[in-house]
């Protein structure tokens, strides 16, 4: 039976419900500038430590919520400076998120559920399939608790969903978290032009992303054409290349932005001079650039990455008609923490 008196996570709540229960319980609305800021900015895990709000008031708000549910469980290193989070939520099931330095900065890749529906075959996430949703307290802590743990100076600017699950899947808890994420008063303060969120093509969910925030979007393409796409991935006989690439030309960009599409090289299956005409094709008249994977090795995988040559001669024939396309090598492979290789299992 659930617990009814268990404390809430104070993470799980948008300012305007805070602001409502505050009223109940005759708190002053301002006081929650003040809180915001000491879990965001001072990384308060406890509100005995709130020394600006009345004793009283924090008696009454530690009765009710507590701040954060990770338990870190393992930090793996790779020889690249990345690191691994292995985090274990209050239920006992475990997440990953990858911390990557670049040079004058650090990426954090997070998670948006434990495990994965979606069925990739190249995945190693969908091989557990999907154990369920994350909360937004559980995904905005791995970018609290990740802060904490930051030693050097460079700071953490740039988010990507693109660890375990499909953000769009998991859509109204998406949306609660990054507008904490990219909220400058007293939130995570991320710009909005450093969120990335991936996905394997959710399409029916597009619009309600783009109504309510204002992150980027990348979208995890992989192949052009329908055959190979149905093959890859199962979203695919839902939404067509089609139809997804529809509703990118339909998605709201500002004049600067563009769409990412992500293309995981994968050696005799999409890394022939016809597909990369055909993506040429298809990606004509949508604002967008691609990000080129070569395909990260796990245990007893079907398939392997391309050779480097036959990666960029992929990269120029999309240079050589007008298209982006940067050749992504993932970091931390040497410790699972690459795209596509989080696993969540001790290792
Ligand atoms: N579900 C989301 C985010 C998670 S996957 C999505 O599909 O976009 C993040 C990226 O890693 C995707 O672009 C996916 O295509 C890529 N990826 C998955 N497995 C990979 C692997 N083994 N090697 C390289 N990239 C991989």
């Amino acid at each position: 039976m659930p617990n009814l008196f268990e404390k809430q996570d104070i993470l799980n709540f948008s300012d305007s419900t805070l602001s409502d229960w505050f009223k109940t319980n005759k708190i002053a609305p301002y006081h929650l500038k003040q809180i915001k800021k000491w879990i965001y900015v001072k990384n308060s895990k406890s509100f005995y430590e709130m020394t600006d709000i009345s004793k009283k008031n924090r008696e009454i708000l530690e009765s009710f919520f507590c701040i954060g549910s990770l338990e870190t469980i393992k930090i793996r290193k790779s020889k690249d400076g990345s690191k691994k989070y292995l985090f274990k939520l209050k239920d006992s099931n475990l997440i990953e998120s990858v911390l990557i330095p670049e040079k004058n900065h650090y990426t954090l890749c997070i998670s948006s559920q434990a495990g994965c529906a979606q069925g990739c075959r190249f995945c190693q996430t969908a091989k557990l399939g999907l154990v369920r949703n994350l909360s937004k307290a559980e995904i905005i802590s791995q970018i609290i608790d990740i802060k904490a743990d930051l030693k050097e100076h460079k700071r953490l600017t740039n988010l990507v969903f693109m660890g375990m699950g499909e953000p769009l899947a998991n859509l109204s808890n998406l949306i609660l978290a990054l507008n904490t994420i990219i909220d400058s008063n007293e939130g995570l303060c991320f710009s909005k032009r450093r969120v990335t969120v991936s996905t394997c093509g959710i399409v029916s969910n597009f619009q309600k992303l783009a109504q309510n925030t204002e992150a980027r979007l990348a979208v995890s393409l992989n192949a052009a054409d329908n055959k190979i796409r149905d093959m890859l991935m199962p979203i695919n006989k839902k939404y067509p290349i089609e139809t997804l690439i529809d509703a990118c030309k339909n998605y709201p960009l500002k004049p600067r932005d563009r769409i990412t599409f992500e293309y995981v090289l994968l050696k005799d299956i999409n890394d022939s001079e016809n597909d990369a005409k055909k993506l040429i094709k298809l990606l004509k008249e949508v604002k967008g650039k691609v990000n080129l994977i070569p395909f990260n090795n796990h245990f007893k995988s079907e398939f392997e990455a391309p050779n480097l040559d036959t990666v960029l001669q992929f990269q120029k024939i999309l240079s050589d008609n007008n298209i982006t396309a940067i050749i992504r090598n993932s970091k931390g492979s040497d410790v699972s923490a690459a795209c596509g290789q989080l696993a969540a299992n001790c290792l």
